[in-house]
């Protein structure tokens, strides 16, 4: 069998009638809506009122989600027709109108008076959160011709910083290493060359890397720097927030105690991750581990599983925790909103796209029977279920908020980790999948942890005239703390710093990795304790989307408090990964 494409039909027919009446129908709605604006300049609505407005604003949003829906799977099977291209560009500039047509009533419901508020917010009780979400940022915003003028200084200034900088790496071409070719490439090529199996291959490849980069060193910090300073002003002094980093804790709606006492364990368990490397080493035959090594390949299983079999496989991960799981992914294939199947011109990578609450999911990928495949396709198909589970709440709650997007997803990469596992034909199979499941997790939780706290030290030092140079020596400083001598840390990564765009565009976005992806472990390491009863406490926590704050969700399940204690129980499941490991080499 081959894997599937999806039918965009149940959508829209290929010449689009009824796309044009949709859109038709969605200017007529937004019409509508925006007699509104007078209305609510008399004076606050009856709670009454601000239930039809609210459902006239989800209805309109349906509708809007469902044609740049529709655009965007278009064109995500096929980048190159014309026809998607078109249709994607012009649903862009419609959404922009839309969101500009809808903005006055987030600006009043956020300027209108907390005595006011109250009532309408516990009145229109399945919208709360979202409600009370939009007034959290209100202690943080200032008026509205002082917001003018910084959107419109903003594109001269700080975001005009952050393209500069991404316009002059963009442009950076490589020495690929010697025994693999002339011709100067990109970045990503290069860095195919850290995988490779000969370590000086590697090690040429990253030298190469922050050579490029530590050329520009000086100036890409000065930009980090400014980006920093500009940060602290708008946010620190002109809104408010009591740190650089609380911005991003606002944003992501958890209280920045939670995120210390992740970052504080992830400092203290960093020796866990020495370990790896350390048995790593012993594996791949190095007698020192360098930073060169970190993604060293091991030898591979090579072969390849054929759809069939591998999307069973990954049903069957679901069905070995829950038929509901099972049913539910099981469905993306069954109402033909599945795209696995290779084709020139289709988009990279995979996602899973929620459109609407209630709906079936749509999910691409690219499926060619590697056994990343396989996890990409449980990784997507568990956002399905995620999506689906949390089905009956409206347009603005079912989406899970950040901190907790990824929790279905990475759980169900443990479930078929499990199953393959207990399923493998020999020793050589299971230490494979370890190396696999260890390699993700420094990736996404060490890697990515130390990067904040990198971040943190960064904009502090900053405040206090730090220069570029100053900020090199902490990043290493910062290495040497999180491989504790376990790896050997050439001085050109001085550089790597400035060479991760993510400080540049979204500061301090990186927690947000180790936190998903720990709190799963903990989740993991709650199931192995109490098997069967701990299936409808994972259902309820999805189901629930993004209803309320992620502290509340996960309490509701008999979940957290998130301290030291409960990310321990991350950490122990790495433990026994490791442990594990050490028996079979
Ligand atoms: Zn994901």
């Amino acid at each position: 069998m081959e894997p599937p494409v999806w039918n965009l039909d149940q959508l829209y027919c290929s010449d689009h009638p009824k796309l044009a009446a949709d859109l038709a129908a969605l200017k007529e709605q937004t019409r509508k809506f925006t007699g509104w604006r007078a209305r609510l300049q008399n004076g606050p609505p009856s709670p009454l009122e601000f239930r039809e407005l609210l459902t006239e604003l989800e209805d309109l949003n349906r509708l809007a989600h469902r044609l740049s829906g529709f655009a965007s799977l278009a064109f995500a099977q096929d980048t190159q027709d014309q026809k998607a291209q078109s249709l994607m560009a012009r649903m862009n500039e419609e959404m922009a109108d839309l969101g500009n047509d809808l903005l006055f009533f987030e600006i009043w419901w956020k300027e209108l008076d907390g005595d006011q508020a109250a009532p309408l917010a516990s009145a229109a009780a399945d919208f709360t959160y979202w409600l009370t979400r939009t007034r959290a940022f209100r202690p943080h915003t200032l008026p509205e011709p002082e917001e003018k003028i910084i959107n419109l200084k903003n594109v001269t200034g700080g975001d005009a910083l952050i393209a500069l900088y991404d316009s002059l790496t963009n442009r950076y071409r490589f020495r690929p290493p010697a025994s693999k070719g002339e011709a100067e490439v990109g970045r990503d090529e290069l860095m195919v060359h850290v995988r490779d199996a000969d370590p000086a291959v590697r090690a040429e490849a990253y030298r190469e890397l922050y050579r490029v980069f530590g050329a520009d060193g000086p100036i890409l910090g000065q930009m980090y720097q400014t980006a920093v300073r500009d940060w602290r002003l708008e946010n620190i002094r002109l809104r408010h927030y009591e740190s650089p980093i609380d911005v991003r804790h606002k944003a992501n709606d958890l209280p920045g105690e939670a995120v210390a006492a992740l970052l504080s364990a992830v400092r203290d368990r960093a020796g866990l991750f020495g370990d790896f490397f350390r048995l790593k080493a012993r594996v791949l035959g190095l007698e020192k581990f360098r930073r060169y090594d970190l993604y060293a390949p091991l030898a591979e299983d090579r072969a390849k599983v054929d759809f069939q079999t591998g999307f069973g496989e990954v049903l069957a991960a679901f069905g070995d925790f829950s038929p509901l799981f099972r049913s539910l992914a099981a469905r993306v294939g069954e109402a033909g909103r599945f795209h696995a199947r290779p084709g020139a011109g289709k988009q990279g990578g995979a996602f899973c796209y929620s459109m609407l609450p209630g709906d079936t999911p749509w999910v691409l990928m690219t499926y060619n029977g590697r056994r990343q495949d396989l996890f990409t396709l449980a990784h997507e198909l568990g956002h399905a279920v995620h999506s689906q589970l949390a089905g009956d709440h409206n347009i603005f709650h079912f989406h899970a908020t950040l901190p907790l997007a990824e929790t279905a997803s990475t759980f169900a990469e443990m479930l078929l980790a499990g199953r393959l596992k207990a399923r493998a034909k020999n020793d050589r199979e299971r230490a494979g999948l370890l190396f696999h499941l260890l390699d993700d997790a420094y990736a996404t939780i060490g890697r990515q942890a130390f990067f904040a706290l990198f971040e943190i030290k960064a904009h502090e030092l900053t405040e206090n005239g730090a220069t570029a140079d100053d900020l090199a020596a902490a990043y290493m400083e910062n290495l040497a703390e999180q491989f504790g001598g376990a790896v050997e840390v050439g001085p050109e990564f001085r550089w790597e710093w400035v060479s991760i765009p993510h400080f540049f565009h979204t500061p301090f976005y990186v927690y947000a990795y180790s936190f998903g992806q720990l709190l799963v472990y903990s989740l993991w390491r709650s199931y192995e304790r109490e098997g069967a009863a701990f299936v409808p406490r994972l259902t309820e926590l999805l189901s629930r989307g993004g209803s309320e704050a992620p502290e509340k969700i996960l309490a509701a399940s008999g979940l957290g408090p998130l301290d030291v204690n409960f990310w321990q129980g991350g950490f122990e499941v790495i433990e026994g990964f490791l442990a594990e490991l050490e028996t079979l080499v």
